[in-house]
């Protein structure tokens, strides 16, 4: 690898508050409200609060903050379990892989609630990251609820570093493609 190109991809790793904007700021400022100059100024607050803290400390204290208000909604749940496995494992180059399978599991607990909820019987089907042979290889069909894919798609089979694959609900349907319903509703 060349000095330019190890300079560049230092730079891309190098965490600041803008990055700290550009990556989750869709994610702040739909759970939390802030917009970019009120993240700059709780950034500035957080700092005279913790003593020697980073900004990678603060994003951290941001994701659990983040949780907390999205206790109850596993889908936002799925999506900060992903941002802070993205976040370890590209920005702090440490094992995230634990954040990856909470991830998952968000998913599958918001197709078991949805189930609960619904009139209708639910089964797993897997959106695949587009560039994962093996997540593609399960695209259009369909698994039991019970069905272990947190495990299948954490497999070696998978071939991407983030791989971007969510796991959902949808409704079983019988040969005529009618939903089917539960028994009694
Ligand atoms: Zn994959």
């Amino acid at each position: 690898m060349g000095v330019t190109k190890l300079c560049l991809l230092r730079d891309l790793k190098t965490f600041t508050i803008i990055t700290a904007w550009s990556r989750f700021g869709q994610q702040i400022e739909s759970i939390l409200g802030m917009n970019r100059a009120e993240l700059e100024q709780d950034y500035s607050e957080y700092q005279t609060r913790v003593q020697a803290a980073t900004v990678n400390d603060y994003m951290w204290s941001l994701f659990n903050k983040m949780l907390l208000e999205s206790s109850g909604d596993f889908h936002a749940q799925g999506m900060l379990y992903f941002s802070m496995y993205y976040f370890l494992e590209f920005y702090e180059e440490r094992n995230g892989k634990q954040f990856k399978k909470l991830s998952l599991e968000s998913y599958i607990n918001k197709a078991r609630e949805k189930h609960e909820t619904s009139n209708y019987e639910m089964e797993l089907v897997v959106s695949p990251d587009h560039e994962c042979s093996h997540a593609m290889s399960m695209k259009g069909k369909r698994f039991p609820l019970g069905m272990d894919l947190v495990s299948e798609l954490l497999s070696d089979k998978c071939e991407r570093d983030f791989c971007r694959c969510i796991i959902s609900g949808m409704s079983k349907r019988d040969a005529n493609d009618t939903p089917i319903r539960k028994k009694g509703h």
